[in-house]
């Protein structure tokens, strides 16, 4: 009876180191060796920067690769990124504050309180490009014509929605087309819209592509109505599309910026974190090469504006480089 007994003991010991040490090679196991970034269309600036953060990752983290997807972009990443299905995402820092603390379009749904901050990267600006024969001087023209608002899920959505309310106008006064941003481009150059928002770091290849071949004009948003923006929506900022940026932009446009960020899931391991950063702020230049607005990264602004916490990996590299 005794023996019995020890044996059972003994037996049940046994099974649970066995499971404690299959418990720690699952934990082990869940650190994955490949990364997933989600991005944006692909006529955008998300898609070729998250592709070149990809290659920087799969290059210099030892034992991992990194992937970039092409997204309808911000309000899908920031979904993506929070149920863990990817690893890194770009998204506005405007759509990231509403869906961290569950306000604005995020009112209906629990806070999707897994994203943190990683880097903060470039000012992506409101940019609604109208065909130029289509009579559209100003934003109260867009009333009664087809406009392109955005990619379902995407920040420029949230955006044209925002700057088109400051108007006074809804979806109910104008035909809404949800579309990316080179369907965007197509439709204006076909005729099948008139007027397309883009929130995108410039110059934006979509917006490059369609004012190359058609004549388009990009819009001011007046200076009284830009104030009352940034008063409902601290995160815009007043900003200048210098002429030239696109062909036939005679003039300054005067209109409001959000900014483009990485965030990455809280349950990544800081370690994992910590390495990526390393390596992306060791290899800037390649980051810069994908796109002039990877130029806008630098230690020092890494963090600003940051509307959410960084991730304790992150933030170790960051203030080991003294920032
Ligand atoms: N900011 C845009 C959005 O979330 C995407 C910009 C891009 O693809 O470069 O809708």
């Amino acid at each position: 009876m005794r023996s019995k007994f020890s044996f059972l003991v003994v037996l049940l010991l046994i099974m649970s180191v066995t499971m404690a040490f299959a418990a720690g090679g699952r934990e082990a196991a869940e650190e994955p060796a490949r990364l997933a970034v989600a991005t944006g269309g692909t006529a955008g600036v998300y898609f070729p920067l998250g592709g070149a953060f990809a290659n920087i990752v799969s290059e210099n983290v030892d034992g991992v690769t990194a992937n970039a997807e092409s997204t309808g972009a911000s309000v899908v990443n920031v979904n993506l990124l929070n149920n863990a299905e990817v690893d890194f995402a770009l998204i506005q820092n405007d759509v990231a504050y509403y869906a961290f603390n569950g306000v604005e379009m995020f009112s209906d749904q629990a806070p999707l309180a897994n994203l943190r901050g990683f880097a903060s990267l470039y000012p992506e600006v409101i940019q609604i490009v109208v065909n130029a024969n289509a009579g559209i001087d100003s934003v109260d023209d867009l009333r009664g014509t087809r406009v392109a608002v955005g990619a379902p899920g995407s920040g420029t959505e949230a955006n044209a929605r925002q700057i088109l309310a400051a108007h006074g106008i809804g979806y109910d006064d104008i035909r809404a087309d949800f579309l990316s941003f080179a369907e965007a481009a197509d439709a204006l150059r076909d005729g099948n819209v008139d007027a397309a928002f883009v929130t995108a770091g410039t110059p934006t290849a979509a917006v490059t592509d369609v004012s190359t071949t058609h004549n388009v004009k990009i819009l001011s948003i007046a200076d009284d109505v830009a104030a009352s923006i940034m008063a409902d929506f601290p995160f815009y900022d007043q900003v200048t599309i210098p002429a030239g940026t696109y062909r036939n932009q005679d003039s300054d446009v005067n209109t409001v910026a959000v900014l483009a960020m990485m965030f990455v899931r809280a349950g990544l391991s800081d370690d994992m974190v910590y390495n990526v950063a390393k390596a992306l702020f060791e290899n800037l230049d390649a980051f810069s090469a994908a796109h002039a607005r990877g130029g806008n990264l630098t230690l020092e602004t890494a963090t600003n504006g940051m509307p959410l916490d960084i991730h304790p990996g992150a933030a170790r590299y960051y203030a080991e480089m003294g920032q």
